[in-house]
């Protein structure tokens, strides 16, 4: 009898031992082939070398019970920390906030330090287990409170943080648990603990936990870009013509309620048909994809670009009046006609003609885009390579 409970218990150690290390590497894999996939989204590498390092981490006490030392009790906690540290970059790094590593650092060391003077100097193994969960519970919190400081931009940013927030008090209770709970353990029979077993327990859970918040990011992080490629004119890099009306409103909207001056610039290729017909379809690319270059070197952030045809283009100018309008639309005239297109279009010079109209309250998107275009026709027919602004528009009973 005495011997098949030892078994059993030689069993559930073996299957639990295994557990830990299996579950990493195989989050491990999977976030790997996730970020070979998509690159781009490049702190999942972060998050798939965290996973391979607990992998590493409790693989090397598990794999060789019989061989299971301090030492190895002392590299598995300074491990699965350092795992941490990572984890931690990867979350942060997504944000592109700056990692706190000199703190989360100071804490792997001192937490590594602490779990070998409790097993070297004391041959305490429940206290080296209970330090290795404390240290992991400070590291997660650390993370948690970085973390819900930043702006939620989206349900799963807010989740994140409450997972962490989660992890780290599992882990102090953990540790809590089996600093008061257990008696000091003999090192070569801690692995048939049940301290072992619900320490290993407990860390699946978390692992599997963290995964999935991982994996939320990972598909909600994907949609986003795959939304935005959809949105986003491939030639130009400037939105297409149905995201930008879509965000020329949101804009009005705003500014109706902060009560700040909106401007509309519309414009337009000169000759861009000489262009395509003297240098080919592939040369008249070429210009566009200059001319939606300057326009996102010179717009600000809060402003709008959008290419809306062929060789058509729009800005809906934050904060603008029609003289800021004016100097916008000016500069990005002077700085498409001085480019160097030699190599594209040889000597012929590349220019465009712009219309202006600022933004009144009353008007809706469609007046706004008339006035401009209005603007922008007398541009044309003044020579080209020029800016025009419509004056405002005189009320008919006036
Ligand atoms: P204007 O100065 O009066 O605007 O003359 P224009 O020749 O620029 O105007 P027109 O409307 O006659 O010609 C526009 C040309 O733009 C015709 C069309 O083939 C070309 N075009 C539209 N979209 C693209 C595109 O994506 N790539 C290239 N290469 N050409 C395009
Ligand atoms: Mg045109
Ligand atoms: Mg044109």
């Amino acid at each position: 009898m005495g011997d098949e409970a030892g078994n059993g218990k030689m069993g559930a150690q073996l299957v639990v031992g295994i557990l830990t290390p299996a579950i990493s590497f195989l989050f491990a894999i999977v976030f790997f082939v996730f970020w070979r996939r998509r690159p781009d989204l490049d702190y999942v590498k972060h998050f798939a070398f965290s996973y391979a390092l607990v992998g590493v981490a409790f693989g090397q006490s598990s794999v060789m019970p019989e061989k299971f030392s301090t030492l190895s009790l002392v590299i598995t906690c300074g491990l699965a920390m350092a795992s941490i540290a990572s984890t931690a970059h990867a979350f942060m790094s997504r944000l592109n906030l700056k990692t706190p590593l000199k703190t989360l650092l100071s804490i792997v060391f001192a937490g590594t330090a602490a779990t070998a003077v409790a097993g070297f100097m004391f041959g305490n193994v429940s206290h080296m287990a209970a330090i290795g969960c404390l240290t992991a519970s400070l590291m997660f919190v650390t993370v948690a409170v970085q973390l819900d400081k930043t702006r939620k931009s989206s349900l799963t940013n807010g989740y994140i943080p409450k997972i962490l927030y989660v992890t780290s008090f599992s882990s102090l209770l953990q540790s809590v648990f089996i600093w008061f709970n257990q008696p000091v353990l003999n090192i070569a029979t801690f692995q048939t603990s049940s301290i072992w077993i619900i320490l290993n327990m407990v860390l699946t859970v978390q692992l599997c936990a963290i995964a999935v918040a991982i994996a939320m990011i990972c598909v909600s992080d994907s949609m986003t870009i795959v939304s935005a490629q959809a949105m986003t004119d491939e030639l130009s890099g400037l939105q297409r013509r149905e995201r930008f009306e879509e965000l020329a409103h949101e804009t009005m909207d705003r500014a109706k309620r902060a009560g700040v001056p909106v401007s509309f610039v519309i414009c337009d290729l000169d000759h861009f048909k000489n262009i395509n017909d003297t240098y080919g379809h592939l040369a008249g690319d070429e210009v566009i994809k200059a001319f939606g270059a300057i326009m996102r070197q010179t717009a600000r952030s809060t402003d709008i670009l959008g290419r809306i045809g062929g060789e058509e283009f729009a800005l809906m100018l934050w904060n603008a009046d029609k003289t800021g309008a004016k100097l916008v639309a000016q500069q990005l005239r002077s700085t498409l006609s001085n480019l160097d297109l030699s190599e594209v279009v040889g000597d012929t010079t590349c220019t465009a003609s712009f219309g202006i109209a600022q933004w009144d309250s009353e008007d809706e998107y469609r007046d706004l885009f008339a006035m401009a275009d209005k603007a922008l026709y007398l541009a044309k027919h003044s020579g080209r390579d020029c800016v025009k602004v419509a004056q405002a528009a005189v009320p008919l009973a006036a």
